[in-house]
């Protein structure tokens, strides 16, 4: 047996219920972790509300986490027990020990603690697909990245100002943006009192941003589409202010001939190969310090409610991580 949160019906953050469930012995490809630190993401929310319909009832939530090897089922051959390591997905990190295929798991390499793989493995790997594989930012990059002081956006403006990109931020209120300029932002936009698409006309001489990386969904639309240049990439990859409602793709040719993508992590990393590429990336800018894991918050894996509360309520700025 181990002790879980799980969700019995769809609701608010007292449908996390802490529950005593079975855990049993890994199945053949499988591996037995008992978690270090449990990583916290605004998917765990659409989760929670049904917005991301679940399988089944009752559901252990939770996609990203870290610890360490009990036991491994038969044919897995390329991991020990006692190995430290991390995941970004399937559901089900919200507990103390779980089950886990293991060819969802990636090494922690030394250097990187096992809260920082938890707090950057899932967050970390979003980052990789938007800037490495969605659109590849380099040094000519113009880009617009909303909610520049969250999980993802600590980690990605960072990243991109690696690359040599400039990145335009927007951040709810004067500590937010105040963080994101810490974190890679040339400019940064309080769009709870401006009006972004009219400040990113001004910093870009009324040019507009090749790329435009938008997890806020409903509130920023169509407003990000009126901040990119003609042909330019419309990212829309979340919904933390609800989903981008329905539009006609006439809309795409009327501000100027505009790309959309709507990307998945978990279809970038779907494949094994893909998961190691982009897991080694980013380590590699978290051991060499490009990318520096901002863990914000931290909470009793019991309290996980108040975290989801703080969350969906803005509270919260970089990671936050759940110990069990
Ligand atoms: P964040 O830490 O970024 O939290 C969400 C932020 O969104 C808030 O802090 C807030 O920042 C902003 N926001 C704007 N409007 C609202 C609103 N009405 N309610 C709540 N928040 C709002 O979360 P994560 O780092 O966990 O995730 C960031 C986004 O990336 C999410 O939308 C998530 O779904 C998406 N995502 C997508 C993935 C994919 O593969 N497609 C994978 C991982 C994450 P502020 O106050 O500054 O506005």
């Amino acid at each position: 047996m181990t002790q879980a949160i799980r969700v019995h019906h769809y609701g608010g953050p007292e449908a996390l219920q802490w529950d005593e469930v079975a855990l049993g012995a890994p199945g053949p490809g499988e591996a037995a972790i008992r978690h270090s630190a449990i990583g916290l993401n605004f998917i765990d929310i659409y989760m929670r509300t049904g917005l991301y319909p679940q399988a089944e009832f009752p559901f252990v939530p939770g996609v990203e986490g870290a610890g360490v090897i009990t036991a491994l089922g038969e044919g897995v051959s390329d991991l020990e027990v006692g190995d430290r390591v991390a995941y970004a997905g399937p559901v089900g990190a919200y507990s103390e020990e779980r089950l886990i295929a293991a060819d969802k798991l990636v090494k922690i390499p030394e250097g990187v603690t096992a809260e920082e793989a938890a707090a950057a493995m899932l967050k970390g790997l979003t980052a990789q697909m938007l800037l490495r594989q969605v659109y590849k930012v380099g040094p000519e990059t113009v880009m617009l990245y909303h909610a520049a002081a969250g999980g993802v956006g600590l980690i990605a403006c960072q990243w991109a100002a690696s690359l040599g990109a400039t990145v335009i931020g927007t951040a709810g209120g004067k500590e937010k943006c105040e963080l994101a300029a810490r974190h890679g932002c040339t400019h940064v936009i309080d769009y709870k009192n401006e009006d972004f698409v009219e400040a990113v006309q001004a910093y870009t001489d009324g040019k507009g941003v090749d790329v435009v990386y938008d997890s806020v969904g409903k509130d920023t639309f169509p407003g990000s589409l009126d901040c990119l240049k003609p042909r330019g990439l419309w990212v829309t990859f979340g919904n933390a202010s609800g989903p981008v409602p329905e539009f006609s793709a006439l809309l795409l040719g009327q501000k100027g001939s505009l790309y959309a993508t709507r990307p998945s992590m978990f279809t970038y990393a779907a494949e094994r190969a893909d998961l190691l590429a982009m897991a080694e990336e980013l380590f590699g800018v978290i051991k060499d310090g490009t990318v520096k894991i901002d863990i914000a918050q931290r909470y009793g894996l019991k309290d996980v409610g108040r975290a989801h509360a703080d969350l969906e309520a803005r509270q919260t700025t970089g990671s936050t991580v759940l110990l069990p």
